[in-house]
């Protein structure tokens, strides 16, 4: 409670300053953008029932919104898109010593997963023109002991090689698993992201396209597969009562820091309130790799609830997203910017928009608010986010983690 009254102190002399210096106080935020009243009102009712959060109907009823808005037949929560990921290569029935590829930009969680079901991280460079696997880089990386291809759809971006990909992927025997983690309604050749290949995960933690605080969901069309996923969903443990907790206050604040027109100071207010229950989606042994995927642990029914009503709104937001993408397709033309590419018979939804910019912009996102009025988000400021790991051979991605910044693409009034 101290830190958090000396924090919003700080941040409101903070914004004095800004105030005398012409700044804008409360910048466009980029994460937490659909947080809106509704979920606040369902946080605080559920924070009142505590006997309906290990409620299993709940769960079922947002899977099956999940699937109705993906158009999955079926579709397993968890308590993270880690954990999906994690089922998936189960399911897959990896074994110790398999090699799984993963790209060489993207989120810790990612390669510890495959490390806790025993195999081996095998790490490949990505393209700069939606940051996806680069199938150069691929081909050259994939051995006999290769068993499965994790590729990414990053920012909402459906990645270049995608077809080529699959394909290569196909003949070789190897399995897929599209990280849909930034890309939940993105859509290839009509069909949404993470049907195409053997499997795919999403995410609903708090920076990702729908927000439920945390939580994740595994999807496949091979029926073998799904149905060993059911069986890992159905042999996981529930989070704990405090869990669920800080993942309910954890909406309610986040609404207020980042969605409310006056979030320069109910932000604040919310933070000395709820501050100490701001939920932890990466934990320091996870960063540091001393452990792997936080236990086999399913979606709670209080956090399925949140999550439901975020899924209804998702297209809504999604076509919010495109279309603003649009006039930072205009402002990169400006301004001569590289920015990213729409592949053919796509369709991303932009969950933020990457631009390759000068490196100050990376190393200091406040230099682009101030030179440019924006507050960018710093997203993998290193090879394996946010751990503070350098991978070799992989250049594309280095050049990503020195220039690659994001921008907002849902704006207050949206
Ligand atoms: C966030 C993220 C994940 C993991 O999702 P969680 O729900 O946080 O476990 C996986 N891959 C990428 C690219 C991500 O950004």
């Amino acid at each position: 409670m101290f830190k958090q009254v000396g924090s919003a102190l700080k941040h409101q002399a903070r914004n004095v300053l800004f105030l005398a210096t012409g700044r804008p106080v409360s910048p466009t935020p980029i994460s937490s953008m659909t947080l809106d009243a509704d979920d606040v009102a369902l946080a605080k009712d559920l924070l009142s029932h505590k006997d309906s959060w290990l409620d299993k109907k709940s769960v079922h009823i947002f899977e099956q919104a999940f699937c109705d808005f993906t158009g999955a037949d079926e579709a397993a929560s968890f308590n993270a898109g880690r954990i999906a990921l994690s089922a998936i290569l189960s399911s897959l029935e990896i074994q110790h010593g398999d090699e799984v590829v993963v790209p060489g930009y993207t989120c810790v969680v990612v390669p510890n997963a495959v490390t806790t079901a025993k195999a081996i991280p095998v790490y490949c460079d990505i393209e700069l023109d939606t940051y996806g696997l680069d199938i150069n880089c691929l081909k050259q990386r994939v051995s006999s002991r290769t068993k499965v291809i994790i590729l990414q759809h990053l920012y909402g971006l459906v990645c270049r090689d995608f077809e080529a990909i699959l394909e290569f992927a196909r003949k070789r025997g190897i399995a897929i698993i599209e990280d849909c983690a930034h890309a939940t309604g993105a859509s290839y050749r009509g069909v949404k992201v993470g049907l195409h290949g053997d499997a795919g995960f999403y995410s609903c933690e708090q920076s990702k396209v729908f927000n439920s605080t945390c939580g994740g969901v595994a999807v496949s069309r091979r029926s073998d597969l799904m149905q060993r996923i059911r069986s890992f969903q159905s042999n996981a443990s529930w989070p704990s009562e405090h869990q669920i907790e800080s993942a309910l206050k954890t909406v309610i604040l986040n609404h207020y820091r980042f969605k409310h027109s006056d979030r320069w100071w109910r932000g604040d207010l919310a933070l000395m309130k709820y501050g100490d229950w701001a939920y932890v989606s990466t934990t320091p042994a996870e960063v540091s790799q001393n452990t792997g995927v936080p236990g086999q642990v399913r979606m709670s029914g209080a956090v399925a609830v949140i999550a439901r009503n975020q899924i209804l709104k998702t297209a809504a937001y999604n076509n919010k997203r495109i279309k603003n993408a649009q006039a930072w397709s205009e402002w990169c033309q400006e301004r001569s910017v590289r920015q990213p590419m729409i592949i053919d018979e796509s369709e991303p939804i932009f969950l933020r928009y990457p631009v390759l910019m000068d490196t100050q912009y990376k190393r200091s996102p406040y230099t682009m608010l101030k030179h440019h009025g924006i507050l960018p988000g710093d997203w993998f400021r290193s090879h394996l986010h946010p751990a503070s790991i350098k991978l070799d051979d992989c250049p594309n991605a280095q050049i990503a983690v020195e220039q690659c910044i994001n921008l907002p693409c849902l704006n207050d009034d949206d």
